[in-house]
């Protein structure tokens, strides 16, 4: 087991660093505060072959892997922009469409991907199914040589700046288990029969979220990503994809917090020593610190396993659980050091409260990857 860096790897995030510096919390914060995207930012990644360095280089990608992304993904967080649809459109629907689209869908889609002209963002939570997949009730009916697309999906992030949506839909029903068979369409954003409703949240994020009502919206066969009915494993390996990149945005989060608020203490002075003098301010920030390394480590683990065909469900779902753990004890510290500051718009820190505090929900929620360990890991019943 060797930990250091390669001097690739080191270069990439320098590299990617360097870029996002030069926009930074100066440039998040004020979008985060107005719901804004953060196209600038988008589009100077995709020039430089950021977002799509994990997919194949025949479709414009950089040929490298998920541990790639992980890293583009921590280094904008760690430089003041966590990017929410790096998750979205590169990790999990740019390796759904590498590994389970046609010819033609790849060619499509992947290479605007890359170059950031396009986005793809994904769609699978609904009202009335919330964390239990098997309840979804967005359906897709074949009618002739077409699909025909009912039902309602909430809380989709990006629909304003996507072109499409990979959408997971029910599409028949599994006689032995009486459950849903799922399959997965790539619905362009302006299909007739689709209307999107922005769905205000009050943490400030850059990206929009959407409720999404599909009426009787028509798709032909070749909307259909991979093999209809298969849609649930199909997801199943995507999402370890979004949980190694929503763990390594966490970790840059952190980064970044701990380094102001470090900062902050170091200078602050109320009793003619700074504050970071005070074990009751360092010590919040040194634990944050190892929890981070820590969250770290995993997600480099969990990355390598992907990329090297292991099974990376486990390292997936404890990298995202303690990444997002580790960015809300930074938050929680950083607030704390700045005092009244850690509340003030001026100091930026609550829109990075509100990012890591949704990671602690989204993608998958802390108590659904403790459930994964419980059964899973500990081979506990399942309790649900
Ligand atoms: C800002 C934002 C952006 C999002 N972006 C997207 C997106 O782009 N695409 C998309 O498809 N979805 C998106 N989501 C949805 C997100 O993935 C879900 O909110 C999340 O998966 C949790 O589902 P839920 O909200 O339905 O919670 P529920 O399933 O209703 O759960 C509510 C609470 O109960 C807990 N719970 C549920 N079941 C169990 C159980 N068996 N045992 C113990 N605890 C349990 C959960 O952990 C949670 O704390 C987004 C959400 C937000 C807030």
């Amino acid at each position: 087991m060797d930990f250091r860096e390669t001097s690739e790897h080191r270069d990439l995030r320098d590299t990617v660093r360097a870029i996002t510096a030069k926009f930074g919390p100066e440039y998040y914060v004020p979008r985060a505060e107005a719901g804004e995207p953060t196209h600038e930012l988008w589009a100077e990644l995709g020039r430089n072959g950021f977002l799509g360095i994990n997919l194949p280089e025949e479709y414009g990608g950089g040929g490298a892997g998920l541990a790639e992304l992980a890293m583009v993904c921590e280094e904008t967080a760690a430089a003041g922009c966590p990017l929410l649809l790096l998750l979205v459109s590169a990790a999990i629907s740019g390796e759904m469409i590498s590994d389970f689209g046609t010819e033609e869908q790849k060619r499509q889609w992947l290479p605007r991907m890359a170059s950031g002209e396009s986005k793809v963002v994904f769609g699978i939570t609904e009202p009335d199914a919330g964390s239990n997949t098997h309840r979804l009730s967005t359906v897709a009916e074949r009618d002739g040589g077409d699909f025909v697309i009912n039902g309602t999906k909430h809380y989709i992030s990006g629909v304003d700046e996507a072109e499409a949506i990979l959408l997971v839909a029910r599409s028949g029903r599994d006689e032995a288990t009486g459950r849903g068979r799922l399959s997965l369409f790539l619905v362009p954003t302006d299909t007739p029969g689709l209307v999107a409703t922005p769905l205000p949240v009050s943490a400030k994020l850059p990206e929009k979220q959407f409720v999404l009502h599909f009426d009787a919206l028509r798709l032909p066969a070749s909307a259909l990503l991979g093999e209809e009915g298969n849609g649930f494993a199909q997801v199943f390996h995507g999402l370890n994809p979004e949980r190694i990149t929503g763990a390594a945005v966490c970790v840059g989060i952190a980064r970044h917090l701990l380094a102001q608020a470090a900062d902050y203490a170091s200078t602050r002075s109320v009793w003619g020593t700074p504050i970071g003098a005070h074990q009751g301010i360092a010590h919040p920030l040194a634990k944050a610190r190892i929890e981070t390394d820590l969250a770290a480590l995993m997600t480099a683990k969990a990355a390598w396993l992907h990329d090297n065909d292991q099974p990376a469900g486990e390292a997936s779902n404890m990298a995202k659980y303690a990444a997002a753990e580790a960015a809300g004890a930074a938050a929680e510290a950083a607030i704390q050091a700045h005092g009244g500051n850690g509340l003030a718009t001026e100091y930026g820190i609550l829109p990075y409260w509100g990012i890591s505090r949704l990671l602690r929900i989204a993608p998958v929620s802390r108590e659904m990857v403790l459930n994964f360990v419980a059964q899973h890991s500990l081979g506990l019943p399942r309790s649900y």
